[in-house]
């Protein structure tokens, strides 16, 4: 298996180990006709791309699409979902100068609002930890989801939907066929695991693998992400960014 394009990459604009020429010359090396620099929304105090960056990171891909006829290169965001509403941390500067906006929950974002922080950053943290609470949050982890491709029709993807907030990815999958919105299948997340996506394979979505390289040498790396669409049984055709 092998990517036609490798769509979820970080930078050191947020905590990735390598520059942007740096990812683009690995992923020429390897015969990727196209990437995606898609580095970690403001929300997040630790890696988030301080929002000056955008302009800037837009200005150079602009500038190695127009000296490299190899590879053609996107600006995205991997936004994090910071309130139990849905609400994603995109604003004037990534609409602007970004290709596509992901979104996928993360570790240690920062809460829009007070309610968020109790409603929503606290239990999902709790929910790892304590079981009973784990099962109360699927339920309103799922509306956050749904909450989300509701609110913002141009969300490209979700990146590893269900990772450390446990969903029904049943609705989620339904949700995001009538929205298109792709479902990624990471190299170093453990969800979607195969058993997640055959349940979401039951519905008309598509899906996407991502390598979410932080290091040159990662990307393109899916093997493990081809273990799990051969145990879910999925038909290859329904992952859009690969050739067999
Ligand atoms: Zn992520
Ligand atoms: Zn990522």
């Amino acid at each position: 298996m092998r990517l036609t394009h490798d769509l979820h990459t970080h930078t050191t604009f947020s905590h990735g180990k390598h520059s942007i020429r740096e990812m683009i010359d690995a992923a020429r090396k390897k015969g990727i006709p196209e990437l995606t620099i898609s580095d970690h929304g403001r929300g997040h105090p630790f890696y988030g791309v301080d929002p000056k960056n955008f302009k800037v990171m837009r200005e150079e891909i602009d500038f190695y699409n127009s000296i490299y006829d190899d590879i053609h290169v996107n600006l995205g965001v991997e936004a994090n979902i910071i309130g139990s509403d849905g609400t994603i941390d995109v604003y004037d500067e990534e609409l602007e100068n970004c290709d596509v906006i992901y979104a996928g929950y993360h570790y240690g974002f920062l809460p829009d609002t007070f309610k968020n922080f109790y409603s929503f950053f606290i239990p999902s943290v709790a929910g790892q930890i304590v079981t009973p609470i784990k099962d109360l949050m699927i339920g309103r982890n799922t509306e956050t989801y749904l909450k989300m491709m509701e609110k913002y029709p141009y969300l490209k993807m979700i990146t590893h939907p269900s990772d450390k907030i446990p969903i029904d990815i049943a609705p989620v999958a339904k949700m995001a066929a009538e929205k298109d919105v792709l479902l990624e299948i990471n190299q170093h997340h453990e969800k979607l695991d195969a058993k997640d996506l055959r349940i979401a394979a039951q519905y008309p979505v598509n899906f996407v693998v991502g390598s979410d390289a932080h290091h040159v040498k990662d990307v393109g790396n899916v093997g493990r992400t081809e273990q799990i669409i051969k145990a879910a049984g999925v038909d290859p055709s329904r992952i859009l960014n690969v050739t067999f």
